[in-house]
């Protein structure tokens, strides 16, 4: 088996001890394999080391590792540009990023009866924004206008803040409101902070680093941006 499958394969298993660590059920809980800045051969390796979820924050990068990805469940996990949802439409499965009607209203015209999650912010209007996400004051009216859109929104998603901050106290804002809302699904946590994520309730988690190891300088597009 290809070396990258094998690491894939080990962080896995890792993963899956940190979630139950986490008070979470491994099997429950899923796991996005994050494959931003690296190769196809990294979507490749994830479906070769058992994982059916695989998650992207650019464009052009799914688009360029979209073939791969077939039989694999796809997460748009970036920024949503209105003019890229056109082409990004069918090869997306769950939007995890939507932060603005206009953004579901794209993603509908596009691909009726989409599922979406709404992104909401953690930080504390005394924090220093910049990650996205609606604010968490202002969740519940988004949810409903979504909802009125023909979409399914399935639930939220959020960033934790950047180390050193204790990821717990924003994971457990998140997580309260998730749960008024009555949603199923919460995406929260990434490699450094996926035991607080799933604590405090998370259903999937988003994890590049570790199942594949330190990311490339620069994606594919060129872009050496970096999230969380
Ligand atoms: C990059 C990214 C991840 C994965 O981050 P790791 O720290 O590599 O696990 C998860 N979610 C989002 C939104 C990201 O941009």
């Amino acid at each position: 088996m290809a070396e990258l499958t094998e690491r894939v394969r080990a962080g896995l298993v890792e993963v899956r001890r940190r979630i139950a660590a986490g008070g979470g059920d491994p099997e429950a809980v899923r796991v996005i394999a994050v494959t931003k800045g690296f190769g196809i051969e990294a979507v490749r390796a994830a479906a070769e080391a058992g994982c059916g979820d695989v998650g992207e924050n650019y464009a052009e990068e799914l688009l360029a590792k979209a073939g791969a990805a077939e039989g694999l469940r796809v997460h748009f996990l970036g920024g949503i540009q209105r003019k890229k949802v056109a082409r990004l439409a069918a090869d997306v499965d769950l939007w995890h990023s939507v932060d603005r009607l206009e953004e579901g209203r794209a993603i509908a015209a596009h691909r009726p009866g989409a599922t979406i999650l709404v992104q909401v912010s953690c930080d504390r209007p005394q924090d220093v924004a910049g990650r996205g996400g609606v604010e968490l004051g202002r969740a519940a009216e988004l949810v409903e206008a979504l909802g009125a859109e023909p979409l399914v929104v399935a639930g939220l998603m959020a960033v934790g803040p950047p180390p050193p901050a204790d990821p717990r106290p924003a994971f457990e804002r998140v997580a309260a409101l998730w749960r008024e809302l009555g949603l199923a699904e919460l995406s929260m946590g990434m490699s450094q902070d996926l035991e607080a994520a799933v604590a405090a309730g998370a259903t999937m988690v988003r994890i590049g680093t570790a199942l594949f190891g330190p990311r490339p300088a620069k994606t594919v597009a060129g872009a050496p941006r970096q999230v969380g």
